[in-house]
C-alpha cells in the first residue's frame, strides 16, 4: 500500500489565531469573541447568520458552494464576493475542518482518513471505489464510539465517547472531496455515494446528523441523491420514525439475527425495540418515501453463531413482508472478539439457502483490510486517545503498511 502521513495539523480552536503560536495567551486573544464555524451550517442556519451580520440572505449559497463544491476555507479566494465582505468574514466566521492526522490508500484502492476533531479524538473516514471507480463510497462516523455494545464491533468496544458535531460529521466529507480533487461537473464527484456506517449510532446522534445529511443532498453542498445516501441502524425504534419525518435518505437495518433470542445477545438495543418493533418501523419508514424503496438488512455472518441454515430460513420467513435487499457481511475479527469469521464456503452456502427461499442476497466483499479500514476495524489501531504524539503517530504507520 502507499502511504500519506499528513503533518499533524489539528484545526485551530475558535477565537485563536492559527498563525500565531503565542497569540492565544495574550489578554486581547482571550476575550476574542468565538468565530462561527461556518462548515456545519445547514442552508437555513447560513442564511439566519448572514441576516444576523447584516447581509442578504443569499450569500449563503455563494458561501455554501465555496466550502462544500470548491473545497475551500480561505475566504480571501472567495472572488465572486467583495472585499470588504471577505474581510468582514474572516473576523467573525471561520471554515474549520477537522485535523488529518493520517491518510492510507489500500493495496485495493480503499482510502482511509484518521481525523482529529475538537477535543483530540480520533474518528475514521474511508472511502470505498467500486464499479471500475465509477462509485465511489464514503463511509462516515457520527460519534466518536457507540453506546450501544453490539457483541461482535469493536467500536462498541470502545464504549461511547461523545456525539460528533454536524461540522464534525461534514467535515468527514469535506476531507474526502479535498484529499481527491474538488467537483468538476455532477457526472465527476470525488464521493458518489455516502453511508452513515463508520463509528457510532447515527440515530442517536439525530440533530447533528440530520443537518449534516441535509448538506450532503443539498443543491449548493454536495448534491447528492437521496438514494445515494444511506443511514445505517441497529434500530433504535422511535428515532426511525423521526427520520422518516424529516427526511427520505436509503435506510439500513443492522439485523444480524432473526429471532429475538439472538438478537438481545448480538445487538443489546433488541432488547428495548424487538424484532417485530423493528420491522414495523421499517413498513413505517418506506411508508412515508414517496418512490418505490426497500431497506437494505445488513447480517453480519459470524461463525456458528448465526451462519447455519436454520438462520437463512428464519431470516427468508420474517423479511417475507418487507420490501427489502440482504447484504451478508462476513464477520470482520478483531483481538478478543470471541467470533470467528465463516468459511468462504459457508457464507456461499448461507447465500444460496437465501436465494432458494427467494431473495437475491449480496456478499459485502471486505475492502481496505490492510490498513484497517474494513467494518467493524474502524476503530483500528487508534485507541489511545491520551497519546497524541510523533509516537502514536508512527504506530498508525507501521500497521499500515
Ligand atoms: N451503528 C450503526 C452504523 C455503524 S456500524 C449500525 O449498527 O448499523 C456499520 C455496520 O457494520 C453495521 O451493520 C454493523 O453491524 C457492522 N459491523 C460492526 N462490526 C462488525 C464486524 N466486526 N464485522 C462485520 N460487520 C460489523
Ligand atoms: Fe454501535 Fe453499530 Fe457497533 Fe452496534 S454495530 S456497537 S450500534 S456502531
Amino acid at each position: 500500500m502507499t502511504t500519506t502521513v499528513a503533518q499533524h495539523t489539528p484545526a485551530p480552536r475558535p477565537g485563536a489565531d492559527a498563525d500565531s503560536s503565542d497569540a492565544a495567551s495574550t489578554p486581547a486573544a482571550k476575550a476574542a469573541p468565538e468565530r462561527h464555524n461556518l462548515l456545519g451550517m445547514s442552508r437555513e442556519q447560513m442564511e439566519a447568520f448572514f441576516l444576523s451580520i447584516g447581509e442578504k440572505k443569499f450569500r449563503a449559497a455563494q458561501l455554501m458552494k465555496w466550502i462544500h463544491q470548491e473545497g475551500s476555507d480561505d475566504f480571501a479566494a472567495m472572488t465572486n464576493l467583495s472585499k470588504p465582505l471577505r474581510e468582514k468574514l474572516a473576523q467573525v466566521a471561520e471554515i474549520r475542518g477537522p485535523g488529518v492526522i493520517y491518510e492510507g490508500t489500500s493495496s485495493d484502492g480503499t482510502r482511509k482518513w484518521v481525523l482529529e476533531v475538537e477535543d483530540g479524538s480520533y474518528v475514521e473516514t474511508v472511502l470505498i471505489p467500486a464499479e471500475n471507480g465509477k462509485r465511489r463510497t464514503l463511509c462516515v462516523s457520527s460519534q466518536v464510539g457507540c453506546s450501544l455494545d453490539c457483541s461482535f464491533c469493536s467500536t462498541g468496544k470502545q464504549g461511547f465517547q461523545r456525539n460528533l458535531t454536524a461540522a464534525e460529521i461534514i467535515g468527514q466529507v469535506w476531507v474526502a472531496q479535498r484529499s481527491v480533487g474538488p467537483r468538476r461537473d455532477t457526472a465527476n464527484r470525488p464521493v458518489t455515494n455516502v453511508v452513515m456506517m463508520g463509528m457510532g449510532e447515527p440515530l442517536l446522534n439525530f440533530d447533528n446528523v440530520v443537518p449534516a445529511m441535509k448538506l450532503m443532498l443539498d443543491d449548493n453542498g454536495y448534491g447528492l441523491s437521496k438514494r445515494r445516501v444511506t443511514l445505517s441502524t441497529s434500530g433504535v425504534v422511535p428515532m426511525i420514525d423521526k427520520l422518516g419525518d424529516e427526511m427520505d435518505v436509503s435506510l439500513a437495518i443492522s439485523l444480524h439475527a432473526a429471532n429475538d433470542e439472538l438478537r438481545n445477545e448480538l445487538v443489546p438495543i433488541n432488547r428495548k425495540y424487538n424484532i417485530r418493533a423493528l420491522l414495523d418501523a421499517c413498513h413505517r419508514y418506506l411508508a412515508k418515501c414517496p418512490d418505490n424503496r426497500q431497506i437494505t438488512i445488513e447480517y453480519t455472518l459470524i461463525k456458528d453463531v448465526n451462519d447455519q441454515q436454520e438462520h437463512a430460513e428464519q431470516l427468508a420467513v420474517l423479511l417475507k413482508e418487507l420490501p427489502c435487499k440482504v447484504n451478508l457481511i462476513p464477520f470482520n475479527p478483531f483481538p478478543n472478539s470471541g467470533y470467528e469469521k465463516p468459511s468462504r464456503n459457508q457464507t456461499m452456502r448461507f447465500q444460496q439457502w437465501l436465494y432458494d427461499a427467494g431473495y437475491n442476497a449480496t456478499v459485502r466483499t471486505t475492502r481496505g483490510e490492510d490498513i484497517d479500514a474494513a467494518c467493524g476495524q474502524l476503530v483500528g489501531r487508534v485507541k489511545d486517545r491520551t497519546k497524541r504524539s510523533a509516537r502514536h503517530i508512527q504506530s498508525v504507520q507501521l500497521d499500515a503498511d
